[in-house]
């Protein structure tokens, strides 16, 4: 088994229990993501626990970024991605396309100069976690130099100079036995949906309250910083919806918006926290006490609003429809998250037909192996949580040593 090598597509914290697993084995495991950070969605998450631990799994994808990035067994190729799978005498040959590493990790010291002076916006990301190292990664194609103009700031003002924009992207070619799809989920985004997000500053996703939270600890009204103490939740937005051909449950997002309500609760008991929803999905491990408890804590509402207005004072203005009453019925909050759907994978088209694999007609990929060698590991096959994906990924390990000790 030492000598076989696995491809791991994905670097979230599915394909990072599944690169510690093989690891353990004394299984040779490369990781290849997309973007320029390890630790997918679920880094960005924020803790939950309030007096307790809630198990919302934060941690535990923490751990595992830290485990693999202090591995020097597991390789790690960030901006990279598939762009074909040939055969070779059973193995498979499958060539990336690799972004270079503008940022050198071996000089940068994660001061963040480069972040803060650069006047192109996004081009320079920055990492959620500690353990992301880099902790900021050039997007060539938000920088202003890939776009044509002559900008040169962050390598000015690096003071290690360890930016390099003159790098060429290249092929890598790497020669595999297995290969295990770990590429994730996109979160909906609910730009044509009427709840105003993008339109007022104060309508957030529940990815974007996660980062929030996990940044300054409390949750705050963009428009003006002050803190946000009159707060609703509107579940299944993109989600269990015949009008976008998305008619699953996405799953987590009710015991996320409800472990977050309990938090900002627990730290600001002033705040008032009002969940609209249609039915309170079951997630995770001791889910149904935890429901009883927070539901001392909140407002709910068993229906959709139909629309989000913003008031003169930047305030939220939520009308739903009140079935005991028969009649439209007004709130005011100041800020309004929507807790979006989880989706197929923005490039799981394009990955399937790289590897040759048919995914569902869902858009995500099969649990089964569809193809010889090839297994699903974490929200890749469908909506799920941390503990979820972790187990999934353990069960693509068992899978892909089966597999091996047959070929
Ligand atoms: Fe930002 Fe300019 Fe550097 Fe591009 S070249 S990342 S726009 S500072
Ligand atoms: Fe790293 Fe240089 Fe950016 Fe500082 S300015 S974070 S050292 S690349």
């Amino acid at each position: 088994m030492e000598h076989k090598k696995i491809l791991i597509i994905g670097g979230g914290v599915a394909g990072l229990s599944a690169a510690l697993a093989l690891e353990q084995l004394g299984i040779k495991a490369s990781i290849v993501e997309k973007t320029g950070f390890l630790g997918g969605h679920a880094i960005q998450y924020a803790c939950k626990a309030t007096d307790q631990c809630v198990k919302c799994g934060a941690c535990v994808v923490e751990e595992k970024l830290k485990a693999v990035t202090e591995n020097p067994d597991i390789r790690i190729f960030l901006n990279s991605q598939i762009k074909n799978k040939a055969q070779n005498n059973g193995r498979s040959v499958i060539t990336l396309n690799r972004q270079p590493d503008y940022i050198d990790p071996h000089k940068c010291t994660d001061c963040g100069q480069c972040y803060a002076q650069c006047p192109g916006k996004g081009a320079i990301e920055q990492g959620f976690s500690p353990n992301n190292h880099p902790l900021y990664a050039l997007n060539a194609d938000k920088c202003l130099r890939f776009t044509g103009q002559d900008c040169h700031i962050c390598e000015d003002v690096c003071p290690e100079k360890a930016i390099d924009l003159n790098q060429q992207p290249y092929k890598h070619i790497c020669e595999i036995n297995a290969v295990i799809v770990a590429s994730g989920f996109k979160a909906f985004e609910p730009v044509d949906k009427p709840y105003g997000w993008q339109v007022f500053d104060n309508v957030i996703t529940n990815l974007e309250l996660e980062r929030m939270l996990r940044r300054q600890s409390i949750a705050v009204r963009p428009s003006d910083g002050l803190p946000a103490r009159r707060i609703a939740f509107i579940q299944c937005v993109g989600s269990r919806d015949a009008t976008l051909n998305h008619l699953w449950c996405s799953k987590v997002c009710c015991g996320s918006a409800l472990r977050m309500a309990r938090v900002i609760k627990t730290r600001h008991p002033e705040s008032e926290i009002t969940f609209f929803y249609m039915d309170a999905q079951n997630s995770g491990k001791d889910f149904e006490k935890f429901y009883a408890a927070v539901q001392n804590d909140i407002h709910e509402i068993r229906c959709l609003p139909g629309d989000v207005y913003q008031t003169s004072d930047g305030s939220l203005q939520v009308s739903h429809f009140d079935q005991h009453d028969r009649q439209s019925v007004e709130h005011i909050f100041d800020l309004v998250v929507l807790s979006v759907g989880i989706t197929p994978g923005s490039d799981s088209g394009k990955l399937a037909d790289r590897l040759q694999l048919k995914p569902e007609l869902t858009g995500f990929f099969s649990a089964s192996p569809t193809q010889l060698g090839i297994f699903t590991a974490g929200a890749a096959a469908g909506p799920m949580t941390i503990e979820d994906a972790i187990a999934s990924a353990g069960q693509a390990v068992w899978q892909t040593v089966q597999y091996l000790k047959t070929c």
